[in-house]
Parts: structure tokens; sequence; C-alpha cells
């Protein structure tokens, strides 16, 4: 029996492999798919920006077919103007954002920028015209002058410095003992939550995109550092097509729309005084946020 068992034993553990190993095939396959979708097509052309006005033509998305997250979402920002998209946890805000950063590809509808679907343009042309502030900025293990150049590769000693100046986070760096050279990242010194803000912010700055996607941290930072790094966003943003995905309503006030997702639909829209006067979700939202002192 025994001679039997180590065998049979042996085939269970081999089996258990190979059908591990083709569960991550599949995965593979899976992923290598989602990478196809977003390719750029033989023909694609450069994306041609003139003012940067950013559509969103009935879109449909979603990350898993049997889970759809946006249903048929349409708003248009003009050129040089600022929508504000507002709406509880895991209404699909920051999802819209990586749709226009073509992340993934919609699965109906188009998003058209100055015209052009994005689905027809290069990638690199597309990501050229966007700069993104995430809600979690990512820093690379590296020096925090190759951080901020990172906004625009080649750009020069001065340029990573006024652009660290205007976000308010040269004199942090210049106060470590390496200064622009000081390693951050995982393995560096590790920055707080509106440190790497500021460095998000430079490195967009470098960049001057036309377009631009603010997603608002969720994790409030002290209100007075909340309140310098709105004021840097609304400089950095003058004069250039902005979309901000806001936890706070105070940001939304000034802005030419907003929207109010819910479960992937836009339940409101208008701006703040007519949503105000309107009475709605959008009204209950503002005073439950006024009360709490979370503005
Ligand atoms: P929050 O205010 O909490 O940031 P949100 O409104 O920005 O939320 P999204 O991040 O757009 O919400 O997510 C919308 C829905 O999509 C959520 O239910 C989320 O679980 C799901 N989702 C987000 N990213 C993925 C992903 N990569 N794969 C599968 N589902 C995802």
């Amino acid at each position: 029996m025994i001679q039997l068992y180590i065998p049979l034993n042996f085939l269970g553990v081999v089996y258990r492999e190979i059908k591990q190993a083709l569960t991550d095939i599949e995965k593979m396959f899976l992923l290598l798919d989602r990478e196809r979708e977003i390719a750029d097509l033989p023909d694609a052309t450069e994306l041609q920006v003139r003012g940067g006005a950013v559509v969103f033509d009935d879109v449909r998305f979603a990350y898993d077919p049997v889970r759809p997250i946006l249903h048929g979402v349409s708003f248009e920002i003009p050129a040089g103007k600022k929508v504000a998209v507002v709406g509880p946890s895991g209404s699909g805000k920051s999802t819209l954002a990586r749709l226009l950063y073509r992340f993934y590809d919609i699965d109906g509808g188009q998003i058209r920028i100055d015209g052009q679907d994005i689905r027809a343009v290069t990638q690199s042309s597309l990501r050229r015209a966007i700069g993104i502030v995430p809600q979690d900025t990512v820093l690379f293990n590296d020096t925090v002058a190759y951080n901020i150049a990172y906004g625009r590769p080649g750009a020069g000693k001065e340029e990573v410095e006024a652009a660290a100046r205007a976000a308010h986070i040269h004199g942090f760096i210049s106060a470590t003992p390496l200064g622009y050279d000081t390693m951050v990242g995982e393995r560096g010194l590790k920055l707080s939550g509106g440190e790497k803000q500021r460095v998000a912010i430079a490195r967009t700055l470098l960049k001057n995109p036309p377009i631009l996607i603010f997603d608002e941290a969720t994790s409030a930072l002290d209100s007075t550092n909340e309140r310098a790094i709105q004021a840097e966003l609304e400089a950095v943003g003058q004069n250039k097509t902005v979309l901000v995905i806001a936890h706070r309503l105070s940001t939304v006030v000034d802005a030419h729309e907003i929207l109010v997702l819910e479960q992937g639909r836009i339940i409101e829209r208008g701006r703040h005084d007519a949503l105000l006067a309107r009475g709605g979700r959008y009204a209950e939202m503002w005073r439950l946020q006024q009360s709490s002192g979370d503005q």
C-alpha cells in the first residue's frame, strides 16, 4: 500500500503544480489582453491640442465585465475651464481620470480631446498633453531632482529648482544635507503626504501640459497644509483645462460645472449656487461637510 501511496501522493503534488502554472498562464494572458487593448492603432496620429477641450460622450466602462462601473457618462470641459466630480467613495470618480489618461479603454461611447478620439492618437502624445496630480504620488527610488524632472526629462537644474520653488517644496529640499541629490522613495527619505503632493505639483509645473487632472487626497492633510496645496493647485490650473476629483467641496465652488456621480451615473450637475438652491444630493453633501467642519 505504502508503495502505491508515495507515487500517488507525488502525482497529486505534480497535478496541483501544473494546475497552478496553468492558472498563472491564464492570468498572464488576461493581463496581455488588457495590454493589447491599449496599444496604439497602426494608423495612430499625434494628438493635436488646440485649447484642450475634453468631452466624455456616453462613456461606459467595467474593469470586470460582470461589474459595470460607468453607465453612460457624458460631460464636457471647455478649453481652459474646470469641471469637478464629487460623489461617494467607489462611485467611479477616479476611474474617469484613469480613462482620460487611457490606462484602460472604454467599452462604449467616446472620449475626445479637441474633437479627436483618444483611441485614435498615440499614447505618448496623449500623455504629454495631460498632467496628473494623483491622490498618492508614487516616488521613484531616486533623487528628489530626478523625481521632479520626470515631468520633463532633460529639464535643467535651474528649471527643476524653479518648479520646486513654485510648488513650495524648495525650502524643505534645501534643508536636507544632500539637497536635490537626496534619495527619496521607499528606500530613501520618507516624505509626508503633503510633501509628496508638492513633488507631484512641481513635476506637473515642469511638464506644463494643457490638461490637468487633480485627484484630491482622501486622507485629509492638516488644514493649513491643505489650504496651501489647494492654493498652489489653483495657481497651476490657471488657464488650463482641469478635471478635479474632489473630496472637499470647498475646492469645487468656483468650478464651471460640478458633476455629482453616484454608482457610475451623473445624478446632478450644475454650478455650486444652482446645486445648493436645488436642495438635492449636492446640497446635502455641502450641509454635512459644513457641519463636520471638513471643507
Ligand atoms: P474614492 O472616492 O474612494 O477614491 P472613487 O469614486 O474614485 O472612490 P473609483 O476608484 O473610480 O472610485 O472606483 C470605482 C469602482 O471601481 C469601485 O467599486 C472600485 O472597487 C472599482 N475598481 C477600481 N479600480 C479597480 C481595478 N483596478 N479593478 C477592479 N475594480 C476596480
